[in-house]
This record gives structure tokens, sequence and C-alpha cells, in this order.
């Protein structure tokens, strides 16, 4: 029998490829869903600013829901829920599956670590009867963007004797704030002909801690003393303790609702803590054993090319799996830990950029993502030509379709930025190099890196199901 495909049997909807603004698609159930989900991360978000805080948030909250660490264990086996920390900035955590550990792993990895302005170690000074902190700003940051804006400062400081005092000024409505103080446009002539790149100065972007001159009539320095007095007094630190302190600066702005529709969601650290957020509930959201074993990584250093032992680039990921390998079979044998790692499958969750109307010369529309659109799969990242990029197979391409598609997943696929405009890498081919199958999927933003980013509350809600859905996979 001859058949023929005659033309006008052959629906548009068919062999059209065609994106859809995801509130034109979900139904109202599933927009409460978005909306209780969008309350619970910014709750999260205003007391998870630093990479530090992150990390300890999410292992309360893995606790809560069973999670033991990995020092608890003398052997693991299927539905073993463990989590290894390193140095307090990064976390790895493991729900053991059904099927034997070597056929791999399902892994959703993001990063915890936000461009922000670090304090250096010898920062005090004063200059014209103002106190100052000196920083060294962390990540890419557009420098001009951090003037002016209430700041906090988080982190830690370890004295001699091992002793940390943990640090936290800025957050709460009774704290002082600080800032960093710009030229008035009547005398920013010659400021505002300098390109943006060059009209602040990173040496120059330092904070202002106080200004009262101390009473003290042998002190050089008045205000600094003053300072010096009150950090001895309130926290029992002195200057020298500076040496051995981790203190990031931060806005000290709470994420706030954008819109009147209220759709969107202004926030500090959206990158990658929107990812590191939504793989997290996805993770812990596993009641039942999964079929492979489920794995979550919460990476420091991503936003300085993931050097140092908390970074991506370190063995600690390689070593936390040791671990496991040799818990789960009782000794450690080298190949059932290459087997493992190579079997794997994982989300490189890390966020991309959406196309803003107002900057379109940026973008190749066709292949940019759209805000509402959904969660952005991006094959490939790096720049001119594809260099630096671990380009996803297609067959493994394919595989998160099916898992997205059956799942309704609202998804879209997104490339950074048009051809030679620029590019940015992630975390992908540090994990790629174990010969797993690697993809990049995360939430597209909007101002990425600027002390505000913004997201779609839909997007976030699809990055949390697609993280789910694809621990979930029973792999065809
Ligand atoms: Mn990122
Ligand atoms: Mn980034």
């Amino acid at each position: 029998m001859k058949t023929k495909i005659r033309k006008e049997n052959l629906n548009k909807k068919d062999i059209y490829y065609q994106r859809k603004n995801g509130w034109s698609v979900i139904d109202e159930k599933e927009k409460v869903k978005v909306e209780n989900f969008s309350k619970d991360y910014m709750e999260f978000m205003s007391v998870s600013k630093t990479e530090r805080e992150f990390h300890d948030n999410s292992i309360k909250f893995l606790e809560e829901k069973g999670f033991r660490k990995l020092s608890d264990y003398n052997n693991i086996k299927a539905g073993d829920r463990v989590y290894v920390s390193n140095y307090g900035k990064t976390l790895f955590a493991f729900i053991i599956g059904k099927k034997d550990l070597k056929e791999g792993m399902h892994i959703v990895g993001a990063h915890i670590d936000s461009p922000r302005i670090d304090i250096k170690q010898n920062p005090l000074y004063e200059n014209s009867e103002i106190a100052y902190l000196d920083t060294h700003y962390y990540g890419g940051i557009k420098k001009y963007q951090w003037l002016t804006i209430p700041l906090a400062i988080h982190g830690v400081i370890v004295k001699k004797n091992g002793e940390k005092v943990n640090v936290n000024i800025g957050e709460s409505e009774s704290d002082p704030v600080f800032c960093i103080t710009d030229l008035l446009p009547h005398l920013a002539q010659s400021q505002m002909k300098k390109s943006l790149s060059e009209a602040v100065e990173g040496e120059n972007l330092d904070l202002i801690i106080g200004s009262v001159p101390s009473k003290d009539r042998d002190a050089k320095e008045k205000v600094k003393h003053n300072i010096l007095n009150i950090l001895k007094q309130k926290y029992s630190i002195t200057e020298e303790d500076f040496l051995s302190a981790e203190l990031e600066v931060v806005p000290a702005l709470k994420p706030r609702e954008v819109g009147l529709d209220r759709s969107l969601i202004l926030a500090y650290g959206h990158d990658d803590k929107v990812c590191g957020y939504t793989a997290l509930k996805a993770f812990s959201d596993i009641n039942n054993i999964p079929e492979y074993t489920s794995c979550l990584i919460l990476a420091d250093k991503e936003e300085i090319g993931s050097y140092g032992a908390t970074g991506m680039g370190s063995n600690s990921f390689e070593n936390a799996c040791s671990e496991i390998v040799n818990l789960y079979y009782g000794d450690y044998n080298e190949i059932n830990l290459k087997r493992t790692l190579k079997n794997s499958w994982m989300l490189s969750a890390d966020v991309n950029a959406v196309f803003d109307p107002l900057f379109p010369s940026v973008s190749e529309k066709k292949n940019t993502a759209f805000i509402n659109y959904g969660i952005c799969v991006t094959k490939y990242t790096g720049a001119r030509g594809k260099s630096g990029a671990s380009d996803a197979n297609a067959e493994f391409v394919a595989e998160i379709r099916r898992i997205f598609d059956s799942n309704k997943v609202i998804w879209q696929t997104g490339e950074l930025g048009k051809v030679d405009e620029g590019g940015g890498g992630t975390i992908a081919h540090y994990l790629a190099r174990y010969g797993m199958q690697v993809i990049d999927c995360g939430v597209g933003l909007m101002s990425m890196h600027a002390p505000m980013e913004l997201a779609s509350k839909l997007d976030i809600y699809m990055a949390y199901k697609a993280y789910f859905y694809f621990y979930m996979d029973k792999r065809k």
C-alpha cells in the first residue's frame, strides 16, 4: 500500500518548535504552588546571604529531614541520607538509591557564593577624620552599582586561640549599616567622561565605618581609635584579629516582590543561590528511596574560578564520593569510585541571562532565554567559539527533554548572549572531567551580578520541579 502524506494533514503544532510564557500554561493549582514556593525562597534568602550562612541553613534543613553527617555512619545502604561538609562552605549530600552505587548517581550541583565585596586582611584606616574598612571585591561586579546602597557585614573573625566570632551587622532593623560613597553630579564632570569600568576604582570601594573622634588625647587617629574601642567592647576583638577574619560585604536589603502582579523577585545572590535553594528543596523532597543515588552539591568559590579547597576545582567532591564508596562497598576500590562517577548524570545548576528588552543588542533572540518561560537548559557555555565549554552530548540533551516534558516542567534553551558578545562558565567542566554526562540548567536572571538581581517566581518554581524529576528519573 502506498501512503502519501498530504500537506494539509500536517499540524503546525507538530512541526514547529514553540516556546510559551509559563503563566499562560500553568493552572490555578500550580500558581498557588509557585506562590508558596516563592515565599519560602524569599525567607531562606533573607538569612542566607553568604556561603557559610547558606551552608549552615542547608544543614539545619537537611537534618530536619533525617540527614546525618558521614562520621555517624559505619556503613551505608539504600535509603541512607548522608551529608559531608567541606570547611563549612561547601556541602555534599547523598540519598543512596536502590540501584548499585556504581550504576551512577543523579547529581544537581549549584554554587552558593555570590559576587560581593570582601574586607581586606588589614583593613582599618582613618582619612580626614572618617574611619574606613579597605576592601577587595569578589567576583565579577560592576563597581559603580555598589556605591550609596546600604551594606551589611557578614562573616567570621577567628582569634588566635581558635575562638570564632560570628559577625552579622546590618540586617536587623536596629543595626547600623555601612556604605561606599559616590561623587555628586555637580562635581563629577571628569568622572562622567570616564568609561563605566574606570569611573570607580576598585581600590576606592572602601566602606565608611565611623566618624566620631575619641576623647583620648594621645590617640593620633581619633576616629579609628574610637572604632577600635567599640570593636573591643562589643566584640572583644582587636585590630590584629582582622588578620584571621573572613568578612563579606553584601547589600543590607531583603528580597522583595516586584511588579503590581508580584510576579518577580528582586534579591541579592540569586546567582547562584536560586539554583542552590531549588536543588536543596528538590533533593530533600525525595521521600522514597530513589532508583539512582541522588547527590546534591552546594559549592563555594565559583565566582572566582572554583580554585581553593572549597572550590569545585579541588578534589573535595571526589574525596567525599570515595568515603561514600568505601562505606557502601565495605572497602575502598578505586574502580568502584571511577564507575560511580563515570556513570553519573549531572545538572550543573547555574543561572543564565534572560533577554532584557532594554539591552536587546547583546542577545540573539531565538537562542536566548526569556523571563517566565521556565528553567533554562544550556547545552554549552564558553566564549569566542565555545572556548572553555563543557558541551553536553545530544543524547543526554534528549534524555533531559524526555524527563522535563513527561513531568510538565516548563523549560527552554538559552545561550548566554550572542556569538562573540562575551560569555561565561560554570562548574560543569569540573564534573565532566570524570566522564559523566553534564548539562547546564538553571534560572534565567536580569541584572546578573548586580547587588539586587531579578528572577521570575515561575522560573524559580520550574527549576525546583526540573531538579526534583531529574532526581526521580529511572533512565527509561
Ligand atoms: Mn553562577
Ligand atoms: Mn556568577
